[in-house]
């Protein structure tokens, strides 16, 4: 399978070269050149394998240049006793008609473990492949999640090194805690003066500059990224959609063949175009739930075919979700048009803000799509209510898409349907004691025991005792200074 760019067509790479590079030197993103389909026969053999088979299966359908044995060794080290789940993503039914898929029972208790335990294995392994002998250092800026779960996932692997820069008031109490605290002799971790969009200003400077480039390699190394523009973040997520299906069928609440939804609290665009290929490659899917928050960016676009990022931005109790940029929807642009349409929106995107998609894509996406978007009034009664009358807790992500489908069904009819959960309640613990009206006054890791106390429901391994653990990483920099910041672990 070979991969190409969304801003050039002719730009053709193998899958390492497409893992290895991250985005394409053209500014696109890469994605395969075809799409592998799923017969009903393919579907009926993953029915009764679990959750590692099925990632063999679906990945090595876009990775013909790894070995199964290959994809085997790394899948097994991805999702094993790393996750406190045997089933990795577990299906809960709360009705017949309404499941929620599970994917933060990984080591830092959001969905990106799912993407993050896989792709460094992957890196490597193209790195390898290319003959590539530099070491690699991943920069990362983050908001909360992905800066964790990267760590976690490149901590002691060899030949990497890994630096994330977060902002210094920017992330929540557990979150910083998961971060300072992170084990590995490969890992770095520091503060920025600033908010978030200077952590990333920084580190797309760092990327940026040549001359750093150059120093770097004079000291063997080499950066990279870890972020959602990666095919090798993107591919491994497209197995959950498929294994969900799979639950359901062997619920026996659905037949083989059946169609559902899928509802996706959406921020990137990355989780929910990995349902989309997973729709593409037969996966017998209706129609993709586009949830968001208030940053409503995405809504509008599904509603309307404008794109408009000239708005307000605002905070909310979903922060992995407040984006008003999705870089993963260009990978669907340029599905639905082609390479130069996709280059000039974009460009027009840079420039103004703005872009049109004009009526036949805009009939193709909402073949696909439905979408919805959840205020934050919302969502914490959504959390509230379902506790209270369920016993189900969620955290505020999967209650901007419960809350969402919720509306739907009030307005229409009720269809079977996957709630995709993106992060367990305790890393989002104070938003949730809020939600409960425990509006409790505690900080830190105090937050954690507290909803332990208020729910019965034992906090995952990896954040309790979180409070216990030995803060490795106090430093705290400049915006200016981060590229020191890089040279002096590196060297
Ligand atoms: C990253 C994240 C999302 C959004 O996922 P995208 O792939 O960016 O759409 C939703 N929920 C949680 C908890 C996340 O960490």
């Amino acid at each position: 399978m070979k991969y190409y760019s969304t801003r050039d067509k002719n730009n053709i790479v193998s899958a390492a070269q497409a893992i290895a590079a991250g985005l394409s030197p053209d500014g696109g993103l890469f994605l395969p050149t075809a799409i592998p389909t799923v017969s009903q026969n393919g579907l009926k053999a993953l029915l009764e394998m679990d959750y590692r088979e099925r990632a063999v299966d679906i990945m090595g359908r876009y990775l013909d240049e790894f070995s199964a044995d290959e994809l085997r060794s790394f899948v097994s080290e991805a999702y094993s006793d790393n996750f406190d789940s045997a089933a990795i993503a577990p299906v809960r039914f709360m009705d017949d008609n309404t499941a929620f898929l599970e994917l933060w029972h990984g080591p830092t208790c959001a969905f990106k473990d799912m993407a993050l335990q896989m792709l460094p294995r992957l890196l490597t392994a193209s790195l390898k492949k290319l003959g590539e002998s530099r070491r690699v250092c991943i920069l990362v800026a983050t908001s909360g999640d992905t800066g964790k779960a990267a760590l976690e996932g490149f901590a002691d692997v060899e030949g990497t090194s890994i630096v994330v820069f977060y902002p210094r008031d920017g992330v929540s109490d557990v979150q910083k805690l998961q971060m300072t605290t992170q084990r590995g002799e490969n890992v770095f971790v520091c503060a920025v003066d600033g908010n978030f969009d200077d952590a990333q200003t920084g580190v797309k400077r760092i990327f940026g500059d040549m001359d750093f480039a150059k120093k770097l390699n004079g000291h063997n190394c080499f950066l990279s990224s870890a972020n959602s523009i990666n095919w090798g973040r993107l591919l491994p997520q497209v197995v959950y959609y498929f294994s969900a299906y799979c639950d359901y069928v062997n619920s026996g609440k659905i037949k083989m063949g059946d169609e559902i939804d899928f509802c996706v609290p959406t921020g990137n665009f990355g989780d929910i175009l990995a349902g989309w290929y997973a729709k593409r490659m037969g996966l017998p899917v209706r129609r993709l739930i586009c949830a968001s928050n208030s940053n409503n960016v995405l809504t509008d676009f599904i509603s309307t075919g404008v794109y408009d990022r000239n708005r307000s931005f605002y905070t909310t109790i979903s922060p992995s979700m407040d984006i008003l940029v999705s870089s993963n929807l260009e990978r669907l642009l340029f599905m639905l048009s082609d390479d130069k349409t996709t280059a000039a929106w974009m460009d027009e995107l840079k420039t103004t803000g703005k872009y049109s998609v004009g009526d036949r894509v805009l009939a193709d996406i909402q073949k696909d799509f439905a979408c919805g978007y959840c205020t934050d009034e919302t969502a914490k009664k959504i959390i509230d209510d379902t506790f209270k009358s369920r016993s189900y807790l969620m955290d505020t992500h999967t209650a901007d898409a419960y809350g969402v489908l919720k509306e739907m069904r009030e307005r229409g009819e009720t269809f079977p349907t996957v709630v995709v959960s993106t992060a367990s309640p305790f890393k989002f613990a104070d938003s949730v004691l809020d939600a409960l009206g425990e509006n409790s006054g505690v900080s830190g890791a105090q937050l954690i025991d507290r909803l332990t106390a208020l729910t019965g429901t034992a906090a995952p391994a990896p954040l309790s005792g979180i409070g216990g653990r030995r803060v490795r990483f106090t430093d705290c920099t400049s915006k200016d200074k981060m590229q020191e910041v890089v040279m002096n672990f590196l060297v």
